[in-house]
């Protein structure tokens, strides 16, 4: 037998219906905020990670599932949605005559090569989107209000905003500067990855996991003492606009968020103060080096995963629904084809509708009913079929009322 791969999970049941009530909800909240829907390629050439994500990032060191095709092609499968997201926006040249943003939303599969564990996996789906064009404070505070009021829509109450700023380059080199001198007396102090890191880029050590709570991370420099004026207003204004909305937020001068790309805004949506649901920010220079202009970016994004362990273990009631409306019960040829009709008839004015595929009896049939927890099934039988009626009848009440075929859709309908 052939298993399936560590940290991939088929997904079916009620999990899928789960994920398709998140989807609908997520998919419906993007169209109110005039998101467009985009999807990009799984696989993409390595080199769109390495430039986007940053060569010194965990993701692309040791996470990223790489393969040369049969072409010699050196391809990434996707570990993460905006890099890809930037290549379309570069490659389209949608930089040109930008009166208005451009505003995407994205539900893809990612790939990275983790130790799974529970919200961890190999194979998962992240839901994000992306704003290109604004630079302005009120952007990144819709891209925020969008993140977390996914969060709210889904049911989950207690979820808050960790918000942080890296500044605009000045101070990001300002701060990156002050951590360097920091970090040199306890170089040796720090892991192996860390030595690296402060070689190549100083601010990754703030997210290490293996240093995380050491004493040296904790009194390491606070990105805000280092935002010029600027960057401060910046920040402030962006503050106010969240107290508008009513969206809670925790200054958290920790968050640098893991990837190369961030300055200025960088958050992360928080269950109950602890649990990352999902995180992004404001990526200025991304769009530049992936070949573009200069254009600024903003964006989010979620994982699935979870997203739906936390509802589950906040007690969401997740709308699934595992009954059908309809049972059609028949046994004879001339019942079935009755059948085949009326489920044709049925489906399409929107009811879900189940009959025998299996040549079952009718004793077992009515097991069927039960099991699908139909809400009304129909005996069919050739001598009500001659009179163009049936009997339909309530599975809860057991009351039976006889309807002609035609007036059978209105009835349900209008009993349903
Ligand atoms: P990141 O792209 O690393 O900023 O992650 C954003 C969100 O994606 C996280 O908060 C998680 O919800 C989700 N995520 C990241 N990595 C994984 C993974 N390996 N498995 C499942 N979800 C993940």
């Amino acid at each position: 037998m052939i298993t399936k791969q560590k940290g991939t999970y088929d997904i079916y049941g009620d999990l899928a219906k789960k994920r398709m009530y998140v989807n609908d909800v997520l998919n419906a909240l993007c169209e109110k905020y005039n998101f467009g829907y985009i999807e990009t390629p799984v696989f993409e050439a390595s080199e769109l990670f390495h430039r986007g994500v940053g060569e010194t990032t965990d993701m692309v060191q040791k996470e990223t599932y790489d393969f040369v095709d049969r072409g010699e092609r050196n391809i990434t499968l996707r570990p993460e949605g905006t890099a890809g997201v930037v290549r379309w926006f570069v490659e389209n040249k949608l930089y040109g005559n930008l009166t208005d943003p451009v505003k995407v939303y994205y539900n893809m599969k990612m790939y990275r090569y983790e130790r799974p564990q529970s919200g961890r996996n190999r194979e998962f789906t992240q839901w994000g989107f992306e704003v290109f064009g604004s630079d302005t404070c009120e952007a990144d505070a819709e891209v925020i209000s969008l993140a977390y009021n996914a969060y709210r829509l889904l049911g989950l109450e207690d979820v808050k905003i960790q918000l942080n700023s890296l500044g605009d380059t000045e101070s990001r080199n300002n701060y990156r500067e002050a951590l360097v001198k920091y970090f040199e007396p306890h170089i040796n102090e720090l892991c192996e990855d860390c030595q690296e890191r402060f070689k190549k880029n100083p601010l990754r050590i703030l997210d290490c996991k293996v240093d995380a709570g050491s004493e040296i991370l904790a009194n390491a420099p606070k990105t805000i003492d280092y935002l010029n004026e600027e960057s401060k207003k910046r920040f402030e204004r962006l503050q106010e606009l969240l107290d508008l909305m009513d969206i809670p937020y925790d200054v958290n001068t920790k968050l640098v968020r893991g990837l190369d790309y961030y300055n200025h805004t960088v958050f992360e949506v928080t269950l109950r103060d602890s649990y990352a649901l999902g995180g992004g920010g404001r990526y200025n220079g991304l769009v530049e080096t992936l070949g573009g202009p200069s254009v600024p970016g903003v964006g989010f994004a979620m994982g699935y995963d979870r997203t739906i362990l936390a509802m589950e273990e906040e007690n969401v009631n997740i709308p699934i629904n595992n009954s059908v409306d309809v049972y059609l019960l028949a046994v004879s040829d001339s019942e079935k084809e009755t059948a085949c009709y009326l489920a044709q008839n049925l489906r399409l004015n929107g009811f879900i509708v189940e009959t025998d595929l299996m040549n079952k009896s009718l004793k077992a049939q009515f097991k069927s009913v039960d099991r699908f927890d139909a809400k009304y099934l129909i005996v069919l039988n050739d001598e009500d079929l001659q009179k163009n009626e049936v009997v339909l009848k309530d599975n809860k009440t057991k009351e039976e009322e006889r309807v002609n075929i035609n007036d059978l859709v209105d009835y349900i309908d209008m009993h349903m």
